[in-house]
């Protein structure tokens, strides 16, 4: 999580200007190796959206990752980082039938969908693709919820796979996503207990699902503890056991956030301490980052980021953190404050931690003529 000492070095030789964002390569590799280990009969597709800076890309691919992606966009640049297109999935369920088309055309076989709409549109334009159905989870547990929008409710994905067959697609299997930053260890579990139905109520219609994919979720240590990938790994397979007994199907993962969140640390600078009036407690500082500069994650305070200043150890009082943009949504932290050091001053730089996933592409391009959130990959 905390800053490592490469990241330190590159600050401090290079001395970057403005806000920005180190991510080092060492640390991804390092979390490839522990989801390698930890759930060693799942294949790795590295959910690109969480950053899609080349050389991560490429260190991937080097590594043997799969990728998960969600444009034709994603497609390519996980084909320029060296991947085969038999490493890619199409993992989007919500996609424009000429996007289908052309990840076809790119070698793309492997293809999302959560509706029978969706599996029409593959039919046409990816003719005889293996397809798996998302099924929706509760998304208990996740610091970081995002089911609704996608999947269908576990009677419906029969359909939906069926449907695929008949449209002589090949009904591959079924995946879910319990929710990114997961830290109950259970919630894969409720997940595959759902899948497994699915695989079950097909067999009896001669139709034979292949393949789990278990999505992301897996978390990046921000200000509390949370479980190693082993404990993952276990947990997943005691389920994977206790649900599809001696016939556990092909598994995939998709880890964005445990792939890289902790890899990247994003350097900011304090641009103004104030109150808003005299006998305030709480002082209101303001970074050279806010929510639209890359901490869209801040939104509603769900991720909260540790923040290390260089007076930290002096006397700790709470304070509302905002970013530097004139809109007034772009708070970081107010309803529960930020404890940070009575001492620090105007022009401190500080540190923000586990910032290497969902930052860099949550930036916007030119709000308020602030520049879209610098990285740099070493
Ligand atoms: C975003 C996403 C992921 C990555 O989720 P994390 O929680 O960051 O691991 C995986 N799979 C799909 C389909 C996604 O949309």
């Amino acid at each position: 999580m905390a800053a490592t000492q490469r990241i330190l070095d590159f600050l401090a030789t290079r001395r970057p200007s403005g806000p920005c964002l180190v991510v080092d390569l060492e640390v991804v590799r390092e979390n490839f190796h522990a989801f390698e280990k930890a759930l060693p009969d799942s294949r790795i597709f590295y959910a690109v959206k969480a950053n899609p800076a080349p050389e991560i890309l490429r260190l991937l691919a080097s590594l043997g990752s799969s990728f998960d992606t969600a444009s034709v966009a994603e497609i390519e640049m996980a084909l320029d980082a060296g991947a085969t297109p038999d490493r890619i999935s199409y993992g989007n369920t919500i996609k424009k039938e000429r996007d289908i088309a052309r990840a076809y055309e790119l070698g793309i076989r492997l293809f999302a969908v959560d509706c029978v709409e969706e599996v029409e549109k593959v039919a046409r334009a990816a003719p005889q693709a293996r397809v798996f159905c998302r099924v929706l989870t509760d998304g208990e547990g996740a610091e970081w919820p995002l089911s609704r929008k996608f999947g269908c409710v576990p009677a419906m994905a029969v359909d939906v796979l069926r449907h695929a067959r008949k449209l002589g697609l090949d009904a591959y299997g079924v995946s879910f996503h319990v929710g990114s930053q997961q830290c109950d260890l259970t919630a894969w579990d409720r997940a595959l207990a759902d899948a497994q139905r699915v695989f079950a109520t097909l067999a009896e219609e001669g139709i034979t699902l292949k393949m789990v994919n278990m999505g992301g979720g897996f978390p990046t240590r921000y200000l509390k503890d949370v479980p190693q990938a082993r404990a993952y790994g276990e947990a997943i397979f005691e389920a994977l056991r206790k649900h599809f007994g001696n016939a556990i199907p092909e598994t995939i993962i998709e880890p964005g956030r445990g792939m890289v969140g902790n890899a990247g640390v994003i350097k900011s600078e304090v641009v103004l301490i104030s109150k808003k009036a005299d006998n305030d407690n709480v002082r209101w500082v303001y970074l050279d980052i806010g929510k639209f500069g890359g901490l869209a994650e801040t939104m509603d305070e769900a991720i909260r980021y540790p923040i290390v200043t260089p007076r930290d150890g002096d006397e700790m009082a709470p304070c509302v953190l905002a970013g530097p943009t004139c809109d007034s949504a772009d708070v970081l932290y107010e309803k529960v404050p930020y404890a940070l050091p009575l001492t620090l001053t105007i022009g401190d730089e500080v540190l923000i931690e586990g910032t290497g996933a969902y930052t860099t592409t949550y930036s916007a391009v030119a709000f308020n003529g602030f520049e879209p959130l610098r990285s740099y990959v070493i």
